[in-house]
This record gives structure tokens, sequence and C-alpha cells, in this order.
């Protein structure tokens, strides 16, 4: 069964001189090159260039403080479980006096890892996460050579304290 229509029948005739040459061939491939030297790329020069995300895109986790800068993850393991590539891994730990600032909730994550070459980006565990404490953001999680990169924990997914390090994802949260 023939599968397209581009079949071609081959001819053994001899070629002409001018077939002989390659010089059509020749003229043609030169225009095909020409057309694509004036068309818009397909290809970005990453990293210095990147393409605009769509609003959904899901990139490199974060876990969010509150408005006073605690913690909000109350490591109650949710995301782990509802993490298809069982990706998440935490140990719970209970606050202690005076620690409030530190953490919103009575238990927290002394340790909470992502493997992030484990990670399919699919979103679940933002979505299981009842603390809004677990987003996924826009920026791209980094490449490396070494496998133990790409364990992540919250030296690398809690954000900042300050202000100018907080991760905007408040149109995530809107939605
Ligand atoms: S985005 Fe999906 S695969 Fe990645 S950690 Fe969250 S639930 Fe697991
Ligand atoms: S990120 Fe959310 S779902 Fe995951 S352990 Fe923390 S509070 Fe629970």
């Amino acid at each position: 069964m023939q599968l397209t229509n581009r079949s071609k029948v081959v001819s053994d005739k001899n070629m002409t001189a001018m077939e002989a040459a390659y010089l059509p061939a020749v003229i043609k491939g030169m225009a095909v090159t020409l057309k694509h030297f004036f068309m818009r790329p397909a290809t970005t020069k990453y990293p210095e260039q990147t393409r605009e995300f769509s609003e959904v895109y899901r990139g490199r986790h974060v876990l969010k403080r509150d408005e006073k800068g605690a913690e909000r993850c109350t490591a109650c393991g949710l995301c782990a479980v509802s993490c298809p590539a069982e990706a998440i891994t935490m140990v719970a730990a209970e606050r202690k006096k005076g620690e409030e600032g530190l953490y919103r909730e009575e238990k927290y994550a002394a340790i909470y890892e992502i493997n992030m070459l484990r990670c399919i980006f699919c979103g679940l565990c933002e979505e299981a996460c009842p603390k809004q404490a677990i987003f996924l953001t826009k920026e791209i999680a980094p490449a490396s050579y070494e496998r133990e990169d790409f364990i992540w924990g919250k030296d690398r997914l809690v954000e900042g304290v300050e202000e100018t390090k907080r991760i905007d994802i408040t149109k995530r949260q809107d939605r």
C-alpha cells in the first residue's frame, strides 16, 4: 500500500550535460538555503534568549513563606503522596517554643527534598498542598552534569525572607 503521494519513479536514462554538472541541483539547493536565510529562525539562542512561557508553564518549585516570613509547609506529606514520580521526601519535626517566626504551623519539614531527575513537573504537589506552601514557578530548573545537583533541599526550595528574594506566584494562587 502506498503511504504517501511523494513516490518518484527511478529511471536509469543518461544524464544531460547540464545534469552531469549538477548545476540545476546546486542552484536548487542554494535557493532553499537563501530562502531559509531570510526566514525567522525556529530556534532560540538559549540561555541568552528564552521563549515567552504560557500562563500555565510549570518550572522549578518554590516553598513559600507567609507574609511574616515563616515557612508555610507543615510537613503533612500530601504532596509526596500525590507525586506520581515519588520525587518528594521529607522529615517532619515539631516546632519549639520561640520558633513561631520561623515556622507557621506546629509541625514543619526539617528536611524537604525533591529529586528533580524524577520530577515530571506535573504540578500535582501544588494542587495537593492544603497550606499553599509549594508552587511550581516559571523558572527553568538548571541543568548539571552531576546527579547530586538534582536533589533539591530546603536551601534551594524555600524562598528568601527578604521581600526582594520572594518569588511572585500570585497568578498561580489566583487560579
Ligand atoms: S511536579 Fe509532579 S512529579 Fe514533580 S514533584 Fe510535584 S507532583 Fe512530583
Ligand atoms: S508542601 Fe504542602 S502538601 Fe507538601 S508537606 Fe508541605 S504543607 Fe503538606
